[in-house]
């Protein structure tokens, strides 16, 4: 049973929005999750590549790397207990060439000394055990990796914070707040509220509502990411997850055989300047074809369309590492924080990958951080 009576707000019922929902309907008896649109999930957090990260990538000490190791065994877990799709299927990253051999062995270094258990680099014969279709130089072996339904997980998360007793609010946009005498006045487009305690999930719109606390360090920049569809016809020709090396940017164009056994191929990476800029001036299939031919060379055209896109809610700016001014500038990782003037304020921003496969961890911290006000 809850034991705390105060009342908490969590703004965004995004995957990380629902996770916070649902693990603190078990400590306080008041939760309400507010969205801005009429259902949960549906921006980022149904806009991505489903995949369940390893933990491979991160810089040591990272709150990514910790969040991604602990969310993927929650996430398995919890998937199991409640039904909600996935499919263990591990990735390969590969060495398109030997001169990429290197930095698949620094990534695999990297990934052991994150604690990622069972990686083992593989010659082209051996990779083929694993993919067939693959001619690659070498590859990287990460068996905890695997594919999952976030729309499904959105709405189990959802489900269970509902029958824990939480309230979900759609079409209830926060639109600013104030702070009086140690509780929060909250005015949305959908009537005003007074709350003790608030955590913000926000996504893209978590530095608009830190602001309104009178948090302005962050900003969030949208990062887009395209997909491509690779026809059904070709669906044999990946079993799992084939991944390039990263780019300082992103994971890479990757091909992704998904929970429903479709394949896609993405996603890009591109600053645009809108936070809801899903669609202008796409990158066109012949974009799509040249990259994935890196993974599948015998890959042709007629494969190809074009599939949604997402945006990735980046802490640092385009430019930011030819920035030589002497503001400290935002590391890009996780941030999940007390807002440094009420105590009552939990701030989560830049939640970009792997936030999917972090969000039981991400929510856990969250609501052991508000709890101890
Ligand atoms: C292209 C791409 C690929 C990705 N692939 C993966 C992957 O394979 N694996 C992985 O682990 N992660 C992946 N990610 C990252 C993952 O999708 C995100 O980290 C995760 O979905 C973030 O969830 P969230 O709940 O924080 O944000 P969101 O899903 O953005 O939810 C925030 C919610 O807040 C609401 N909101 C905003 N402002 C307000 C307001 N003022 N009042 C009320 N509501 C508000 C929004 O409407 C939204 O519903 C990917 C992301 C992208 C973009």
């Amino acid at each position: 049973m809850p034991s705390d009576s105060r009342t908490l707000v969590v703004v965004g019922a995004g995957v990380v929005g629902c996770a916070i929902a649902a693990a603190a309907a078990e400590r306080f008896s008041d939760v309400y999750l507010l969205e801005a649109l009429p259902k949960p999930g549906m921006v980022t957090s149904s806009r991505n590549s489903g995949v369940l990260h390893s933990g491979i990538y991160y810089a040591a000490g990272s709150r990514k790397g910790f969040h991604c190791l602990r969310g993927n065994r929650m996430l398995r877990e919890f998937c199991d207990r409640h039904g909600v799709p996935w499919r263990p299927c591990g990735k390969l990253v590969v060495a398109t060439g030997p001169e990429q051999v290197p930095a698949l062995e620094e990534l695999a270094r990297r990934g052991a000394a994150n604690g990622v258990a069972g990686l083992e680099l593989l010659d082209p014969a051996q990779s083929r055990r694993h993919e067939p279709h693959l001619q690659v130089a070498a590859s990287l072996w990460v068996p905890s990796a695997g594919v999952l339904s976030a729309e499904a997980l959105v709405h189990t998360l959802l489900r269970l914070a509902q029958e824990r007793g939480a309230s979900f609010a759609p079409h209830t946009r926060l639109l600013d707040m104030a702070a009086r005498q140690g509780r929060l006045e909250l005015h949305t487009g959908n009537g005003d509220f007074t709350a003790d305690l608030l955590i913000n999930a926000a996504g893209l719109y978590a530095d608009e509502v830190a602001r309104m606390a009178g948090e302005d360090r962050y900003t969030v920049y949208p990062v887009r990411g395209e997909y491509c569809h690779i026809h059904r016809r070709r669906r044999d020709w990946v079993r799992g997850l084939i991944y390039p090396l990263p780019t300082p940017l992103s994971l890479g164009i990757h091909v992704t055989r998904t929970v429903d056994d479709a394949l896609l191929l993405g996603p890009t990476a591109r600053y645009v300047a809108a936070k809801d800029d899903y669609e202008h001036d796409l990158l066109p299939r012949e974009f799509f074809l040249e990259q994935g031919r890196h993974i599948l060379p015998d890959l042709q055209l007629e494969d190809l369309s074009l599939a949604y896109s997402g945006l990735r809610p980046k802490l640092v700016p385009e430019h930011g590492a030819h920035d030589h001014s002497a503001a400290p500038r935002p590391s890009g990782d996780f941030v999940v924080e007390r807002d440094a003037r009420h105590a009552n304020i939990v701030h989560l921003l830049g939640i970009e990958s792997p936030g999917l496969t972090a969000c039981l961890s991400l929510a856990q911290e969250a609501v052991e951080l508000i709890a101890a006000d």
